[in-house]
């Protein structure tokens, strides 16, 4: 057992097709995060939740309605039930947390352990056994109960099973509660003191633990109330002190784990920029997302790794000589995975799209600033430009309780009822670790048109890169870093230094769409097919090289991890010189 280890915390983690506890982009990243540990033998484990409904199985009627059913899944197929349980105290009762285990091997014999928290116990209230039931679902105070197990459950399950932690690493502000069960653990012996604030030794937490934000919206960040808090919690903790921690208002998860992390840092350059904006006060670094390069390439393109890059799975840095390869066998795998997601959507949409027509892919979760319909803004002009010359696949899920987000499906569908018989547009069904994989190696352009700075960094298209389908994206997120036009992809809309801001989510993205569509794009894919492969493969050696888990891992590593520098008292965030503190 490893008795020095780095406890990643996350809400939602998605690891593979068998373990449907996540919801979209935080939770793959949470499983490629870990894959790469593994892989690179970091002395890691994570904490997650076992939500046994899953998120839901998505079913999409004609009209593209959203019917959401729970996903039956059995732990007991993947994972291993371990024989520890801890208490949590939620609403005055005793509830008890038990625990499952996943390992993430890889091949050269390393390996992380996946721990899942559980209050499906027959030993409590059958209220409290649904707590970790579903991912995302439920109100306000549901949710801050799960988040009661996540943080403050999870560091008592791995204190229970004798992991001995040097680092807490929190995935988003959802286990942000952890550090009010540290605070508690290393509370000062200070007798005759006056002064209660004085007892909580702030710093020892702090040098614990990393935080990284992924949301670039105030209003995406978990508050609770404090009866709220007070309700579920207690007197666990005083609050007067959480209020100095955690925002006067609400308890504020995010401001929680700002002001007790040493390192804080955003997903990509541009969302750093804009979460110091956002936290004036605090120092916030940038470590840029990646992917798992293994499990996000697909079967044709690692057989082709493996004969021209061998060694590339744990060193994509091999990714810089894919000019070894030659153009006619990158095309033939892009056939042959485009012809494995042809067959698939055959299967489960029941559609059949063409190998010879340029294929345009867009999934991700359905949600309004993601702008899944701004491919739409003009049809006839879609319809003219496209005609016999485009298809488009669509996939992703509504939150349960996203309106807007479920509405953007149902107009993607009238959409494609308008443009049939022109331009193929498919909505395949419930999104996942699997179809992903299908879909952005089986298309051959990954569109993105996210509002900007919303993209918080965005890694579909890492995905797509590894299979070298190029991006044509809004420079949002890790594009901005990524982009570089017409030699890895195209942007669309303005360059985000060009002063346009006020206007630049307006009618100029569409405009720029579809006339680099016509103009560049399309006459590249079917008149320069030598110049097309040109970007396909620097797709690989300057995206994927780069924008990989393996990468970020390194730099967690140096950066956050076992890094001194960020340890400097004079940049210290929190309460030792008022740093972003009233
Ligand atoms: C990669 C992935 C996402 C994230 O996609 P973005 O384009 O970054 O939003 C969401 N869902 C699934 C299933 C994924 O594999």
């Amino acid at each position: 057992m490893n008795h020095n280890s780095i406890a990643y915390f996350t809400m939602e983690i998605g690891l593979v097709r068998g373990i449907p506890t996540y919801s979209g982009g935080l939770g793959v990243l949470a499983g490629d995060t870990i894959k790469s540990a593994a892989d690179l033998g970091l002395p890691m484990v994570a904490v997650t939740l076992l939500t046994r409904k899953g998120y839901f199985r998505q079913e999409l009627l004609e009209d593209g309605t959203q019917i959401e059913h729970p996903v039956d899944w059995d732990p007991s197929e993947l994972l291993e039930k371990l024989p520890h349980v801890v208490p949590v105290i939620i609403e005055g009762r005793k509830v008890l947390v038990g625990v499952w285990r996943y390992l993430v091997k890889c091949p050269t014999g390393t390996s992380v352990p996946v721990y899942f928290l559980d209050t499906d116990l027959e030993e409590n209230s059958p209220e409290d056994r649904g707590i970790t039931h579903e991912l995302y679902g439920g109100d306000k105070a549901h949710r801050l109960k799960q988040e009661v197990v996540l943080g403050i459950g999870g560091v008592r399950m791995l204190h229970e099973m004798g992991i001995k932690v040097f680092r807490y690493h929190l995935n988003e502000g959802h286990s942000a509660l952890l550090t009010l069960e540290l605070l508690q653990w290393f509370r000062l012996d200070i007798r005759e003191t006056w002064d209660e604030k004085l007892i909580w030794d702030e710093e020892r937490v702090r040098e614990m633990c990393i935080f990284t934000t992924h949301t670039p919206v105030e209003a995406g960040h978990d508050k609770f109330p404090y009866d709220m808090v007070q309700g579920i919690l207690g007197d666990y903790f005083p609050v007067e002190v959480l209020k100095d921690l955690a925002g006067e208002e609400h308890l504020n998860m995010t401001l929680l784990a700002l002001n007790l992390s040493n390192y804080v840092n955003g997903v990509a350059k541009r969302h750093g920029e804009v979460s110091r904006k956002m936290f004036r006060g605090y120092e916030i670094h940038s470590i840029t997302n990646g992917v798992h390069s293994f499990t996000w390439t697909s079967e044709p393109f690692r057989e082709l790794y493996d004969r021209y890059l061998p060694g590339w799975a744990n060193e994509p840095e091999l990714f810089v000589r894919i000019d070894a390869v030659p153009d006619e066998e990158i095309w033939q795998a892009h056939r042959k995975a485009r012809e494995n997601m042809i067959h698939t959507l055959a299967e489960k949409a029941g559609v059949s799209l063409s190998p010879e027509i340029l294929t345009i892919g867009f999934a991700r979760r359905a949600t309004s600033y993601k702008r899944a319909d701004l491919l739409f803004s003009d049809i006839d002009r879609l319809a003219r430009i496209g005609e016999g010359r485009l298809q488009v696949v669509y996939s992703g899920k509504a939150h349960p309780r996203d309106e807007p987000g479920k509405e953007l499906i149902r107009r993607i569908f009238s959409h494609a009822k308008t443009l049939a018989g022109k331009v193929t547009v498919i909505y395949l069904p419930d999104y996942n670790i699997e179809s992903a994989l299908c879909l952005v190696s089986g298309v051959d352009l990954w569109l993105n048109t996210p509002l900007r700075p919303m993209e918080a960094s965005g890694t579909s298209g890492m995905k797509a890169a590894h299979n070298g389908v190029p991006n044509f994206s809004v420079l949002d997120g890790w594009w901005v870093e990524g982009h570089i036009e017409g030699v890895t992809g195209w942007s669309i809309g303005p360059q985000p230094e060009s002063g346009q801001e006020p206007d630049y989510n307006g009618t100029g993205d569409a405009e720029d769409l579809y006339s680099k569509l016509e103009n560049v794009i399309l006459p590249l894919y079917y008149e320069n097919k030598p110049g097309w492969i040109k970007v396909m493969k620097n797709a690989i050696g300057k995206n994927a090289y780069f924008f990989n888990s393996h990468r970020m891992m390194r730099r967690y590593v140096t950066q956050a991890y076992i890094t001194t520098h960020s340890n400097g008292r004079e940049n210290r965030n929190g309460r030792i010189n008022g740093n972003g503190r009233k």
